[in-house]
C-alpha cells in the first residue's frame, strides 16, 4: 500500500516505549522524519537512537513533560525550525491511575485533566498554524477503548478521555477546510508496560495473580490475545496517510472486538 508518508515531518509524543514508541518506528519505517518526546532522557534517546540505527532516518528526541504547555511550545518549534514543518502529530501521554471514584483525589484528577487533555490542547495549538499554512495536516490522539464503554477502576479515564473525543470532533469541524484531518484511535487491552500496571493492580485487588489478569484481559477479546503495539500502530499509519483522505473526526477502536456496542 502507497501510504505517501515518505519525508513527511511526525511529531509522536510520550513515545519511549510502549504505543507511543511502536508508532514512531512504524512512520520512521514509511520514510518519515519523526519527533519523539518523554519524561526520561535515557531511555528516550535509546529508542531514538535504535530508530535512526534501523531506518536511517532523521529523528529528533526531545525529553520533557506534556504537561508543560511552554516545553510543547518549543518542541514543536524546534521540530519545524529542524524540519521545515509539522506535518502529523500523534498526542499521547502515559495513563491514569487505577482506582474506583471513592479512592480518586483531586490533586489525580487534576494530573489526569492535564496529561489526557490540556497536553492534546497544548500539541493541537502548537502544529494547526504550521498545517494550516500546508493546506495539508493529520493529528491523532491516542485514547482508550474507555471513550466507547467505562473501563472497570479506571474512573479517571473514562471521564477524561470523554473530552478529547469532544476536542477531536470540535478540530475536525473547524480544521477540514485547511485539509487537516483529526482523528481518535482507541486502543483495547494492549501488551505495553500499561497494561501490566493495570494488571497488577487489578490481581491486588483480587486476590488474583498478574498473569490471571492478563489471561483474563485477552480472554475478553474475540480474538483471545491480547493487542500488538504495532498494531495500533499500523491503525496510525493508515490514518495519517493519503488512504484515508475522507476520514475525519471519528474514533477507531483497536480492541479486537472487545467493545461489543453496535
Ligand atoms: P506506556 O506506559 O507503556 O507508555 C507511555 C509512554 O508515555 C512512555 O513513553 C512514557 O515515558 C510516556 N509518558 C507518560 N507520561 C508522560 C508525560 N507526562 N510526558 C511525556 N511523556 C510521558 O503506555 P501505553 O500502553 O503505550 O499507552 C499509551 C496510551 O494508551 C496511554 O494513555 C494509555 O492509558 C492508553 N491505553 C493503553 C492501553 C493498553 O492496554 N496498553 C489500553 C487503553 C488505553
Amino acid at each position: 500500500m502507497e501510504t505517501g508518508l515518505r519525508d513527511r515531518v511526525a511529531i509522536v509524543a510520550a513515545s519511549s516505549q510502549g504505543i507511543g514508541r511502536a508508532t514512531a518506528e512504524a512512520f520512521a519505517a514509511e520514510g518519515c522524519r519523526v519527533a519523539m518526546c518523554a519524561r526520561n532522557r535515557e531511555t528516550l534517546n535509546q529508542a531514538a537512537d535504535k530508530i535512526r540505527g534501523q531506518y536511517q532516518t532523521e529523528v529528533l528526541a526531545e525529553p520533557f513533560d506534556v504537561t508543560d504547555a511552554g516545553a510543547v511550545r518549543d518542541f514543536v518549534s524546534a521540530v519545524v525550525q529542524k524540519f521545515g514543518s509539522a506535518d502529523i502529530c500523534v498526542t499521547n501521554a502515559g495513563g491514569p491511575p487505577a482506582k474506583g471514584f471513592l479512592a480518586t483525589t483531586i490533586d489525580e484528577w487534576k494530573r489526569a485533566v492535564d496529561a489526557n487533555f490540556m497536553s492534546v490542547v497544548y500539541f493541537a495549538h502548537q502544529v494547526i498554524p504550521h498545517m494550516q499554512k500546508k493546506k495539508w495536516g493529520r493529528i491523532l490522539t491516542i485514547t482508550s477503548i474507555s471513550t466507547k464503554q467505562p473501563v472497570p477502576d479506571l474512573v479517571y479515564s473514562n471521564a477524561v478521555r470523554a473530552a478529547v473525543v469532544g476536542l477531536v470532533k470540535s478540530l475536525a469541524n473547524e480544521f477540514g477546510k485547511d485539509g487537516i484531518l483529526v482523528n481518535n484511535v482507541a486502543p483495547g487491552y494492549t501488551a505495553t508496560d500499561r497494561l501490566i500496571d493495570l494488571a497488577k493492580a487489578r490481581a491486588k485487588a483480587s486476590g488474583k495473580t498478574e498473569k490471571d489478569m492478563l489471561d483474563a484481559f485477552a480472554a475478553d477479546s474475540p480474538l483471545k490475545r491480547l493487542g500488538d503495539p504495532r498494531e495500533l500502530a499500523d491503525t496510525i499509519i493508515w490514518l495519517a496517510s493519503d488512504r484515508a483522505s475522507y476520514i475525519t473526526g471519528q474514533t477507531i477502536l483497536v480492541d479486537g472486538g472487545v467493545y461489543k456496542g453496535m
